[in-house]
């Protein structure tokens, strides 16, 4: 039976994106290919937030212990090695029962569900079939892969994708969220901005772009990346959403990337689980 290690599994309201305001499971997949150690620093800076809380990480039991942070990557505990213990290995049935354990009626009503990380498409996508396939997760219609858009979709989960469409509920959705990282995030533009890789998430289901953004600089990138995926043939929707996990960085620059959007036509996504949660772990 296929396993996955897990940094967080919960229920929440998704808050970005296409599917803001649903409520959903999150299944949060340890490891990533970045660490966006630029986030919130000045340019060509890195932030050591979460190394330094790395250094003490022997004081903390859970994910909802660890500190926030308001520069770098706000999920850091999901792919820094200095926190792998904090996430186990679960079989596709364990993740499945706690599945529906944390599901308020104990059963899919209209849930959706958050496959996030780290970078969820990196080696898991062979062990999601597995749990897809599970009895508990057959009412299930609609997913969300959270990814960086640098992974391509291996051969059997391709397979995989296009059957569970077909031979699943006539309703069922497949939704790529795809966040690429902007020189702000401390990542370099060619590891980044992948357009080819992206576009073939389309074969597959709605797939959209969202773009993390906090000065002109970084509107300017959006754009020049844009016209790329364009480029290369994407035809999906475009959003820009605040940098900020925490309120003051996010209330600092929310209006103005709201404006900005409009301006180019492209779509707000909001962070919800800021005003509603302070982006806590597990929410
Ligand atoms: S890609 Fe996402 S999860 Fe990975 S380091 Fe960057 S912000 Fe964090």
């Amino acid at each position: 039976m296929s396993k996955i290690k897990i940094a967080e599994l919960f229920y929440s309201i998704q808050g970005e994106g296409k599917y803001m305001g649903v409520p959903s499971i999150f299944l949060r997949t340890f490891g990533c290919n970045f660490s966006c150690k630029g986030f919130g620093m000045p340019r060509g800076e890195l932030s050591t937030e979460a190394d330094d809380i790395a250094t003490v990480v022997h004081h903390f039991t859970n994910y909802n212990e660890l500190p926030l942070v308001s520069t770098g990557c706000d999920s850091y505990a999901s792919w820094h090695p200095d926190f792998k213990d904090l996430s186990p290995m679960l079989t596709s049935d364990a993740i499945a029962d706690r599945i529906m354990e944390i599901l308020p009626h104990k059963t899919w009503k209209d849930e959706h569900l958050v496959i996030t990380g780290g970078e969820p498409l990196l080696g898991w996508q062979r062990a999601y079939p597995d749990l897809l396939r599970h009895d508990s997760m057959q009412d299930l219609k609609e997913i969300t892969f959270e990814t960086n858009g640098t992974q391509k979709i291996s051969n059997d989960f391709r397979t995989f994708l296009f059957n569970w469409k077909k031979y699943g509920h006539l309703d069922r959705e497949i939704t790529f969220s795809v966040s690429p990282k902007l020189p702000c995030s401390g990542e370099s533009w060619e590891d980044a901005i992948q357009p080819s890789v992206v576009c073939e998430y389309e074969w597959f289901g709605t797939t959209y772009l969202k773009f993390v953004v906090a000065t002109e600089q970084d509107i300017a990138d959006a754009e020049c990346a844009v016209g790329a995926y364009r480029a290369a043939g994407f035809t999906g929707h475009v959003y820009l959403m605040p940098v900020g996990g925490v309120e003051n960085v996010y209330n600092l620059n929310a209006k103005n990337v709201a404006l900005a959007a409009m301006t180019r036509g492209w779509r707000y996504s909001d962070r919800l689980q800021l005003p509603l949660f302070s982006n806590a772990w597990g929410t």
